[in-house]
């Protein structure tokens, strides 16, 4: 059914009428945008959950306490339900559709009111004359997207617009402008830096052009957010570079999606967390943040060297067709998949050609077999017909070190999601179910189910952890004088649907999200006015 703006008041309204009934004509006349009513709220610091209820005038919360006496233009009834600050998601790729689909359904439906975009060093913007932040932000502001959108500056666009594609030292001129593009990029609100360094051109920054890069960082208090270089057999390496990067720098260190990958590297956690620990207490401000699903999500591409990627996609198929090379990037792609434990762990999520539509969804392995194509050639063969953009995801990590990723005091949540909606042109592909069940699978299955983590714990590692990670002072808290972000979920019922055979269904148990004081979702129904806007850091 197809909700029009004016339904969706009306269906607001008439609740309104139900409460304003028996409360004589004083109070007649609302006082307050918004009153959610009855809940348990829990206001993101990790406390403890207290029956109260909050007010909300022009986008802003202006009244928390126990039994509100004036009305509100709209009222939910949150009896039963947790009320708690909107999801602020640190590691988000719902950017790349807001688009062709401004809604973002898959992101709003979990509870989601901020995406911090703008990760693993590729942004929108970079600081560039033509492509500043200031326009980006602009731009979002009148697109009226679902959630708010704040963006880190991506260090790999920039390398890409001062460099190229080549794998060489940026010169000192270069590092210069790259800086001072960085330094651009904050001032115009960008929350932070990012780096991909398993992903070309970001993978051939040197370490000392990364500190370099992250110093305007730290007079901002804002944070270095890095894809490390390796998350398998050379993690703690990139663990310990990570730490340097932020030490020289003198800026706080994100380690986005901690993962150890591979069977053979799941032991290397207690390592992992003991390298984390001894930067904090050497006064490196360091956390980090984590999906819930054993199952990573990227290119296929990166099964192949990043020496063999050196160039760009063209530079890669010349290789992949030279016999010189060819043999090698062969051995060092077998290597990497025996890693992730054979090719039935690489599920393709998407191509780009239709002529291979039937492989998504299709782990790489039976789907080969099926064809009687050595999956090596398959994969290959994918590749080029797609021109080098097909998506994998990797189903190669541990579920006993997942929940000691998310419960370590360190830990945030993240969905490292993209968005999109069971209707409309981003139904596309088989996407990993993260961009449509991340927060409400935390609050279900990790908190509710397995009791990994307490409720308010994991509600404080969805809001006001992450919010002020990136500069959003205003976000990730239930207080008067914050932004009127809110979702109201049922602690009972909470859970993700989405799966990695069916990813295109929204989590259930979530009653109402509210983003920038107007409701975005109320029992299932979306508003139809967008209520998100872009984010300035600081
Ligand atoms: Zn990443």
């Amino acid at each position: 059914m197809k909700t029009t703006r004016r339904s969706f008041v009306a269906s607001g309204g008439s609740a309104l009428l139900g409460v304003v009934g028996g409360q004589g004509f004083f109070h007649l006349r609302p006082d307050h945008d918004l009153v959610i009513r009855g809940g348990t709220l829990f206001d993101g610091s990790g406390a403890e959950g207290r029956d109260l209820d909050l007010a909300i005038d022009g986008g802003r919360i202006v009244s928390i306490g126990k039994r509100l006496r004036l009305r509100g233009r709209d009222e939910i009834n949150a009896r039963g339900l947790c009320v708690s600050p909107g999801f602020v998601d640190i590691h988000s790729h719902g950017d790349s559709s807001l688009e062709e689909d401004p809604r973002a359904e898959s992101v709003i439906r979990q509870g989601i009111t901020t995406i911090v975009t703008g990760a693993d060093g590729s942004s929108r913007a970079t600081g560039a004359e033509g492509k500043s932040f200031a326009a980006l932000f602009e731009s979002i502001d009148r697109m009226r997207p679902g959630p708010n959108v704040a963006s880190m500056v991506g260090l790999g666009s920039i390398r890409g617009s001062v460099v190229g594609n080549a794998d060489r030292p940026a010169t000192a001129i270069e590092i210069q402008r790259m800086t001072a593009m960085v330094v651009r990029a904050l001032a115009d609100g960008a929350c932070g830096v990012s780096s991909g360094l398993e992903y070309t051109p970001g993978a051939f920054a040197s370490r000392d052009e990364l500190i370099a890069l992250c110093r305007p960082l730290s007079a901002r208090k804002l944070a270095y957010a890095t894809h490390m270089r390796n998350e398998d057999d050379r993690l703690l390496d990139a663990i310990d570079e990570s730490i340097a990067v932020a030490r020289g720098a003198r800026c706080a260190l994100q380690i986005s999606h901690l993962k150890t990958q591979g069977p053979r590297n799941w032991p290397k956690l207690d390592d992992a967390f003991a390298r984390i620990a001894a930067a904090s207490s050497a006064n490196v401000n360091a956390a980090f943040d984590r999906y819930p699903y054993v199952a990573y999500s990227t290119g296929l591409t990166n099964l192949f060297p990043v020496w063999s990627r050196d160039g760009g996609i063209s530079a890669f198929f010349a290789r992949l067709a030279d016999p010189a090379v060819a043999p090698r990037i062969k051995r060092e792609t077998l290597a990497k998949v025996e890693l992730i434990g054979g090719w039935d762990n690489a599920q393709i999520s998407s191509v780009r050609t239709a002529d291979d539509r039937a492989a998504e969804g299709k782990r790489l392995g039976a789907y080969a077999r099926a064809l009687s194509i050595d999956p090596y050639e398959t994969a290959v063969g994918l590749l080029r017909r797609s021109n080098g953009d097909v998506g994998m995801l990797g189903h190669a990590m541990s579920e006993e070190n997942l929940e000691r990723i998310l419960s370590h005091p360190l830990g945030m949540v993240c969905s490292d999601g993209g968005g999109f909606a069971v209707d409309g042109p981003t139904r596309r592909g088989s996407p990993h179910p993260r961009g449509a069940g991340s927060f409400p699978r935390v609050l279900g299955r990790y908190v509710r189910e397995r009791k990994v983590l307490s409720l308010p714990v994991a509600i404080r590692k969805m809001t006001s952890m992450p919010a002020s990670r990136v500069g959003l002072a205003n976000r990730g808290r239930l207080a008067v004088g914050s932004a009127g972000d809110v979702v109201i979920f049922d602690p009972a019922r909470i859970a993700d649907t989405a799966t990695f055979d069916a990813p295109f269904q929204y989590p259930v148990g979530i009653t109402a999200v509210v983003v920038n004081g107007i409701v975005a979702l109320r029992e299932g129904q979306r508003n139809p006015t967008g209520s998100g806007r872009g984010l300035r850091a600081g």
